[in-house]
């Protein structure tokens, strides 16, 4: 797999929608245009890159900016990672665990 960028932090809100798509738990609709035009900004081949199982990439607290919709409040902030884009797609699209969003 080839990262172009990982270290990204996001935040609670960007990382559920990033991962479900789901929107619904965020109740303010200024906040998800924020949260889904900042997971546009990073792109399609956003991948997630942190583990439940053994809690790696996973910050409990946090104050640092939350590199998806810029929201410094503290919180946890999950890892993600953006991969190569290749002609047919991310470069790691072979593997659909890992990609959480499609275009
Ligand atoms: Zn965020």
């Amino acid at each position: 797999m080839r990262v172009k960028k990982d270290g990204l932090m996001l935040c609670d809100d960007c990382m559920i929608v990033a991962c479900n798509g789901d929107t619904s738990g965020i109740d303010d609709d200024a906040r998800v245009k924020e949260v889904e035009e900042g997971l546009d900004s990073l792109g399609p081949c956003l991948v997630s890159d942190f583990d439940i199982e053994d809690g790696s990439g996973i910050h409990e607290f946090s104050w640092s900016r939350c590199d998806c919709c810029g929201d410094s409040r503290g919180g946890s902030r999950h890892e993600f990672a953006i991969l190569e884009e290749e002609d047919d797609g991310c470069a790691d699209s072979q593997s659909s665990d890992a990609l959480i969003r499609s275009v």
